[in-house]
């Protein structure tokens, strides 16, 4: 019987290796007054310190070359910014000369008033920032207590890829090494999916679990263990059958990744000639290059609920600067960003806007920036100044009528002229799509179309509202059916609408991603799907081998009362070959 830890998941993937535990020894931080004459050389101290942590990070991002993926360098970059930042090093600076404190004091003190600046604001997105500040002082403390972070490369063997390392935690420099090192696999104790080792490792393809508390205490150095990343397992593997059964398991989902990928550069087009095209879902900057390096036509959905997550509304200049980022590093595909759409399930604690008694109901999506007008404004300035580098289009949430609709349009028209008095020239013809994703807005979608430049089908509200079922509810997920005729017929009207109307339609909720569900909206007459970066490869290689009329009559039969299928999930079944 083998001892199975579980943890939490982030990559999947199997590691197959023994253990080596990444220990690094406590940090003496002393504490202590200093002479008014020893102020000088304290001084010179920390700015030495600071200085040697940013050389450090940069002999990594030189190390790293091209092979070390964009989020890793990102981070490192980030670090070395927050060593350069005043708030930290000028305060900690004034800390020693005015309170004639030590140098690890002083930083300790002046890093536990940003800390708590960033505690009042409970999300993840700040979490991230409290983890990028400590892990950047960390750097700082390790050569003010002599034990550099160097060190952290010669405590690790050079070949690592028999190698599951297990750690407390682990930070950007250390993954960096790590995955230079082609380590096999990673176990935290600490760190949740959205930490940025966990980030990074997805981005570097490592498999990981993170949270697997008392890791270090159970988990003994050369202990041979199997890490399955997709269920957030690590097994003591003493037990040949059960290594040799991963082994296959690794292999196999290795080959199936590898093959899945081949399909990302074949032409996009199904096996009896119907063409489609394949967008991504996008938030993060390493989101973006994924979906660039697969090939995608553009984005199709970038929420930008996201960039409101931290305690105060982010000004224009702020969007407007990660609008254009992702822009540059879409390199002319179109990106479509959807105006903000908190409210429901994710209002930002930015927003003091007072959540109703039933908020998926309530003041969300356009209705809240329709009602709190300024901050729309400064959104669509953001990203009319933005559109000003590359091609965007503008997605409005939560549509329910065509006041609505045309609202938007004259705040959006009266923005584009105002910038167009400061100078700027923005297109006037910049596409205005609308999110159909509410009864209302399917039940009435040829109005909708006469309104609207595109249309996006967000399925997960789709489904939320027609079944009357609440995302959020675990009680009532089990009535969650995407196959319900009722959703089928709002999705084939909105997409026939489309055509008539001679606009795009594109479908940019989850069931887009599910390449079992793609040949349902293959056969609903779908021909555009937007999805996050790594459902990419799985949904192609579906609709490729799909015979898209076969798809079409199947659906239509199911619709029409003229099928054998009995339920919605025979459909699927018999669409994906199983039947
Ligand atoms: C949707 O509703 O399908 C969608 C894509 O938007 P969100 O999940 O952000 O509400
Ligand atoms: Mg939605």
């Amino acid at each position: 019987m083998s001892l199975v830890l579980t943890g939490i998941g982030v990559t999947s993937g199997i590691a197959i290796g023994e253990v080596h535990r990444l220990t690094p020894g406590e940090l003496a931080l002393p504490e202590y007054h200093l002479d008014s004459g020893a102020i000088e050389a304290e001084l010179e101290r920390i700015r030495k310190a600071l200085d040697r942590s940013r050389k450090f990070l940069g002999s990594l991002l030189e190390k790293m070359g091209e092979g070390g993926g964009d989020t890793a360098r990102e981070l490192l970059e980030s670090h070395r910014l927050i060593l350069r930042d005043p708030l930290l090093v000028e305060a900690t600076c004034e800390r020693i000369a005015n309170e004639r404190i030590n140098a690890e004091w002083a930083l300790v003190k002046q890093t536990n008033q940003l800390i708590a600046e960033f505690k009042r604001v409970d999300n993840d997105y700040i979490a991230l920032r409290r983890e990028d500040l400590e892990q950047a002082v960390n750097l700082v403390q390790r050569e003010l207590a002599d034990q550099p972070a160097t060190l952290i490369g010669a405590q690790v063997p050079h070949q690592l890829d028999r190698t599951v390392v297990v750690a407390a935690e682990l930070g950007p420099a250390e993954m960096a090494i790590l995955h230079q090192r082609r380590v096999a696999g990673l176990v935290t104790e600490h760190g949740g999916p959205l930490s940025h080792s966990a980030i990074l490792a997805r981005s570097l393809e490592i498999p990981m679990v993170v949270g697997l508390h008392h890791a270090l205490d159970v988990l003994l150095e050369g202990e041979p263990v199997i890490l399955d990343g997709h269920y957030g397992a690590v097994m003591a593997a003493h037990d040949e059958s059960l290594q040799r059964h991963y082994e296959d398991k690794r292999e196999v989902s290795q080959r199936r990744r590898v093959d899945l990928r081949r399909y990302l550069s074949r032409p996009s087009r199904t096996s009896d000639g119907l063409k489609f095209r394949l967008f991504g879902n996008a938030e993060l900057p390493e989101e973006f290059q994924r979906c660039r390096d697969d090939g995608v036509v553009g984005i199709g959905l970038m929420r930008t609920e996201y960039l409101f997550m931290g305690d105060q509304v982010p000004d224009e200049e702020t969007q407007y600067r990660a609008y254009r980022a992702a822009i540059e590093v879409l390199d002319g595909r179109p990106l479509t960003i959807r105006t903000l759409d908190a409210g429901g399930d994710k209002l930002p604690p930015a927003l003091a806007v007072t959540q109703g008694p039933n908020p998926a109901l309530g003041l969300r999506g356009l209705r809240l920036s329709l009602a709190v007008t300024d901050l729309f404004r400064q959104q669509i300035r953001a990203i009319l100044r933005a559109s000003e580098h590359g091609p965007v289009e503008i997605l409005l949430p939560m549509i329910t009528s065509i006041d609505e609709i045309r609202q938007a349009r004259r705040l959006i028209e009266e923005c584009r002229r105002a910038l167009q008095a400061e100078g700027l020239t923005i297109d006037p013809e910049l596409p205005i799509g609308g999110m159909i994703e509410t009864p209302a807005a399917a039940l009435t979608v040829e109005q909708m179309a006469d309104e609207l430049d595109f249309m996006s089908i967000g399925t997960n509200d789709l489904i939320q509202y027609v079944l009357a079922i609440d995302r959020q509810d675990e009680l009532v997920s089990y009535l969650y059916e995407p196959t319900h005729p009722g959703i089928l017929r709002l999705i084939q009207k909105i997409v026939d609408t489309g055509r008539q109307h001679k606009l795009p339609v594109t479908v940019c909720g989850e069931l887009a991603g599910d390449a079992d569900a793609a040949r349902l909206l293959l056969g609903l007459g779908v021909t555009d799907f937007s999805m996050p970066p790594a459902s990419l490869p799985a949904v192609k290689k579906s609709l490729i081998e799909a015979d898209a009329a076969r798809c079409r009559k199947q659906v239509t039969r199911f619709l029409t009362g003229n099928s054998h299928h009995q339920t919605g999930q025979d459909l699927l079944q018999a669409l994906n070959g199983s039947s």
